[in-house]
Order: structure tokens, then C-alpha cells, then sequence
């Protein structure tokens, strides 16, 4: 039986019909195994179209292999990698981008909101510049980070511009990069390879695929042999017009912007009908589709009791997180909860 919908993770959700419809359209007859396949052609030719430039594109099973191939990819093994303490790929990939990269030290810099900022870079890369210490290579930003936050252009840009300064190369783990789009009513190009970024990590889990992340290669030197360390990696999916399909679903019907505006939306609506409940308090502005809410251990309990599930390893706060299926009905449901929660204490 289905069990009633949650918002503890925007990865609970299920496949959305125009990824699916893909997957089927795809799944009729063979097709040439290993990425020499139409739909993977076809995928590729839609990111190109997408960020309206000749970008390297692979596809990969997860954000963990994305995230940590592409730094691999930028770095030896001596390297350094510059993120911030709440970046996944410090937290939550269990050490793979060090492990592919074959030892390339992640330098992580405290920050309370998850963002990089240029004078943060600059602090941690200048640090040190003796031979005793692994070598600032690769700082790697979140759109949106694990906090919610989007990046302006401006923001990239000036922290590209301090990479180009300090030759540094610039990663983005988009793991949610849709929703950035969403919320800053761009295009894709004006935060990636427009303000400077060389390889992005574009995701389609979160963004209602069942599964697979796309990794875009602007600088496409840096793409050499990028395929051979995914086979390595054990990411070169031998069936790949199925990794492949549901982005040309995604990506033609517009279901990827689709998607991520329902999330926001959905994010922002709870944010604005619990902004004013007494000991309820936002810990981010809410950008993307996740509200992360400070409050007593006492509340947090009684809406674990009303049978709701939510992580709190961000901050301690609850977050929740929407996705392109997220039920009004639900949402509505959550917000009755968390104000009776936050009187009856
Ligand atoms: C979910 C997520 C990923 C990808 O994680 P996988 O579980 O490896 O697919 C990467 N970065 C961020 C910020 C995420 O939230």
C-alpha cells in the first residue's frame, strides 16, 4: 500500500510522467549498447541546445559519481579541492571524491549558510603556498546549496573571477540545478559556463528521474578520457539509453522547469503560511524547494508523533523538501500540524 506523502526528502518521490514516457518510448526494440545509442545522442544534442554551447556530456547513475568523477577529473591526486563545510561532497558522499581522485584533499571553509563567498576562497587557497601542503586546484560551489540558497549570477561570476585569478577551476554540484533556474528565471548558460563555470553536475533524481545526473563539460579539455574513468568507476551504464531517455523526455517537454517550479512553489508556500507561527522560525530564506524550521525539541517530537518524517542534520532544524509530485492536500495537512504543534507547547 502507498503510504501517505512525505517531504522528508525530495528523493522519496517517484518517476514523473514525462521521464517514464521516455523510458517506454525507449525501451521499444534494441538499441547499440555503451552510449552509441539515438537517445543518448539525442540527450546530449538537448543539452547542447539547453546551454546553447558545445558541451561534453556524460551520464552518470548518481550525484556521489558525478560529483566525485568530475573532480577527479580537475585534479591530481596532490590537489586540493576548495568547498564549504556543508557541500555533500564533504558530508554525505563518504570520502569518494578523495577516494576516485586518488587522495586529493577536500579544504573545507566554515560557513553558516553553505554558500562560498570570494574572500572565503581567496583566505583558504592563499593559506598556504608551501610544498608541504596539497595545491588549491578546484573549488566546487552547490546550486542551490544544501541550505536552499541560490547563487545570483553576480555571486558566480565574482567567485569565477577569483578562480581565474588564482587559477582555479570551477565545479558545480547541480544536483538541484533546475531549481536554481527556476527561482532566478534564467537561463541555464547565464549560471554555468556564461559566469564561469567549467563542469557542471546537472541532476535528475531530484528532479523526477528515477535515476542518472548529467555531467557537462564547458571546458571540454578538461573532458579527455572523461569516459574512461567512468567505466573504471563502474559508471558506464551498458543499457545507457535508459540513463539517457528520460532527459530527452525531460528536457523537450520542459518537464525539468516544470518540475522544479512546482517544488519552489511548493516550498515557498509552506515557508509563507508558518513564517508567522509562534517558537517557528525559518533558518534560510527560502529560495528553492527546501524549508529547513528551527524549533523546540518539544514541537519537533509532537509532529514526529502526527506520523511526519524529516531530517534534522542540517542546523538541527527540520527541513523539508518538495518535489515535482508534492500534494497540495499534504502540504496543507503539514502547515494545520506544525501550528498546532507550535500552540500546544
Ligand atoms: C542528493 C544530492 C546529491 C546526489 O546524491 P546521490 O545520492 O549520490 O545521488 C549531490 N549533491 C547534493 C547537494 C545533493 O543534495
Amino acid at each position: 500500500m502507498m503510504q501517505a506523502q512525505q517531504f522528508a526528502s525530495d528523493n522519496y518521490a517517484g518517476i514523473c510522467p514525462e521521464a517514464w514516457q521516455a523510458m517506454q518510448a525507449a525501451n521499444g526494440g534494441s538499441a547499440i549498447a555503451y552510449g552509441d545509442d539515438e537517445w543518448t545522442e539525442k540527450a546530449s544534442d538537448g543539452f547542447r541546445q539547453l546551454f546553447q554551447t558545445d558541451a561534453e556530456v556524460f551520464f552518470v547513475f548518481n550525484g556521489t559519481a558525478a560529483n566525485s568523477l568530475a573532480l577527479a577529473a580537475l585534479c591530481q591526486s596532490y590537489h586540493s579541492v576548495i568547498c564549504s563545510s556543508f557541500a555533500h561532497v564533504e558530508t554525505d558522499e563518504c570520502g569518494a571524491p578523495e577516494f576516485f581522485s586518488n587522495g586529493s584533499k577536500l579544504l573545507v571553509a566554515p560557513t553558516t549558510d553553505g554558500k562560498l563567498t570570494p574572500e572565503v576562497i581567496r583566505q583558504l587557497a592563499l593559506s598556504r603556498t608551501d610544498i608541504h601542503f596539497p595545491k588549491p586546484r578546484v573549488v566546487t560551489i552547490t546550486q542551490p546549496t544544501e541550505t536552499g540558497l541560490v547563487y545570483t549570477v553576480e555571486e558566480i561570476k565574482a567567485i569565477s573571477a577569483v578562480c581565474k585569478e588564482l587559477n582555479l577551476r570551477l565545479h558545480m554540484d547541480g544536483s538541484r540545478f533546475a531549481h536554481a533556474c527556476e527561482f532566478l528565471g534564467c537561463e541555464p548558460a547565464d549560471i554555468s559556463w556564461k559566469a564561469g563555470v567549467d563542469v557542471l553536475c546537472f541532476g535528475g533524481t531530484k528532479n523526477g528521474m528515477a535515476v542518472g545526473e548529467a555531467v557537462l563539460f564547458f571546458n571540454k579539455e578538461l573532458a579527455e578520457d572523461f569516459d574512461y574513468r567512468c567505466k573504471q568507476a563502474g559508471q558506464l551504464a551498458s543499457k545507457m539509453r535508459f540513463l539517457a531517455a528520460p532527459w530527452v523526455g525531460m528536457l523537450e517537454t520542459g518537464a525539468w522547469l516544470k518540475n522544479a517550479q512546482r517544488a519552489n512553489q511548493s516550498a515557498r508556500y509552506l515557508a509563507e503560511n508558518i513564517k508567522n507561527c509562534p517558537g517557528i522560525q525559518l533558518m534560510f530564506p527560502v529560495q528553492a524547494n527546501g524549508v529547513f524550521v528551527s524549533a523546540s525539541e518539544q514541537v519537533l517530537e509532537k509532529l514526529r508523533t502526527k506520523g511526519w518524517r524529516f531530517y534534522t542534520f542540517i542546523g538541527g532544524g527540520a527541513r523539508f523538501m518538495f518535489a515535482w509530485d508534492a500534494q497540495q492536500e499534504r502540504i496543507d495537512q503539514l502547515i494545520a500540524d506544525i501550528k498546532s504543534a507550535s500552540q500546544e507547547v
